[in-house]
């Protein structure tokens, strides 16, 4: 049977075609054309022999997850949803910033098991963990259908799913994307979000990309309350184990810290969060929650938002406040499912 081309990196694709009896260069050449050329019908590899060539849909396929909608918020932003067959689907959000930053936000699983509470993926049990050519074929789909002027400058994993519940995909994917004989993106303008699972996070720091940790909770016992996770590492461990990843990396961590009215939004909340992150090289994001049907939460009110964001500079921390993008398309933050019913 045919394997999907976008699964492999180099080094496996090379691997590959030799079981199958062909050169180990056809690898490289497949990559240029594919990434470098982005010519997906084998026909047009004109360098290619043409015996090769002819045996090549036996052993590969070149088709990318076909997106069923595009949907473009007022702002900019621009939400995809991609077919993965199985009546399954995917979401990815594409943000546009400041300075012409323009960030793609990848999904790593169908639902997630992690059950954060405020999260709408939460609310939908894992129904299946991407491959690394379904994470690749976000980003590839997404650029061929950008104008060549406009470029994707950064790539996010926060979307659906838990990327280290999916590592392996992941982390060929970003092989894959960075590659020289790939996209050739830079390591640094691709961050990993985790919501904690705290033995894989040395993966990111190896990995060479950005870390990013959903922490959204100053102690054990809110943590605990709106990511169970918490309960299996406790905040004490995530520390721990991202100050590891500061120092062998000399890089920041990114905490996301998400608002919930009465919840996580006090002033004490805030000093709390300054004095357990203080020690770690990091900035803090603090992202006022976008309300999607059933989550039982609340936005703050704008007072309060603005408060706690100055009690953090006023401390001294490195602190913004992530502009809500997409929410009128529920591409917000925490809003993606592939509910089409509620997005649509
Ligand atoms: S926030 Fe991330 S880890 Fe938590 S339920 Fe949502 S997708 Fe899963």
């Amino acid at each position: 049977m045919s394997q999907d081309f976008y699964s492999f990196t180099l080094p496996k694709l090379e691997e590959y075609l030799e079981s199958k009896g062909e050169k180990k260069f056809r690898a490289s050449q497949l990559f240029k054309w594919v990434y470098g050329h982005r010519t997906l019908d084998p026909e047009k590899m004109t360098n290619l022999a043409k015996s090769f060539r002819d045996n090549l849909s036996e052993h590969l396929r070149f088709g990318l997850p076909p997106v069923i909608f595009e949907k473009i918020s007022n702002d900019g932003t621009r939400k995809y949803l991609f077919d993965l067959g199985d009546n399954l689907s995917v979401e990815s959000v594409l943000i546009p910033g400041s300075g012409g930053r323009l960030t793609l936000c990848v999904s790593s699983e169908v639902g997630c098991n992690l059950a954060c509470k405020f999260c709408y993926t939460g609310k939908q049990k894992l129904k299946k963990r991407l491959t690394a050519g379904e994470i690749v074929g976000q980003y590839y789909q997404v650029l061929l259908k950008l104008p060549e002027d406009l470029k994707i400058t950064n790539i996010v994993f926060m979307g659906m799913g838990e990327p280290l519940d999916n590592p392996q995909a992941v982390f060929d994917s970003i092989e894959t994307l960075t590659s020289t004989h790939g996209f050739g993106l830079s390591r640094k303008k691709i961050t990993v979000s985790t919501s904690g699972i705290v033995p894989m996070i040395p993966l990111i720091t190896k990995s060479g990309t950005r870390l990013a940790v959903s922490l959204n909770g100053s102690n054990n016992e809110v943590r605990s309350e709106v990511m169970p996770i918490n309960k299996r590492w406790p905040i004490e461990q995530l520390m721990e184990a991202c100050q590891s990843y500061a120092d062998e990396t000399r890089e920041k961590v990114t905490f996301e810290y998400v608002l919930l009215k009465g919840v996580t939004d006090s002033m004490d909340q805030a000093r709390e969060l300054y004095h357990l992150t203080k020690k770690i090289p990091c900035k803090i994001n603090i992202i006022p929650f976008n309300e999607h049907p059933e989550s039982g939460y609340f936005r703050p009110s704008e007072g309060t938002i603005h408060r706690f964001q100055n009690e953090l500079i006023r401390l001294g921390a490195q602190v913004l406040r992530r502009k809500t993008m997409g929410r009128d398309i529920y591409a917000a933050c925490g809003q993606l499912t592939t509910a089409q019913k509620k997005t649509s």
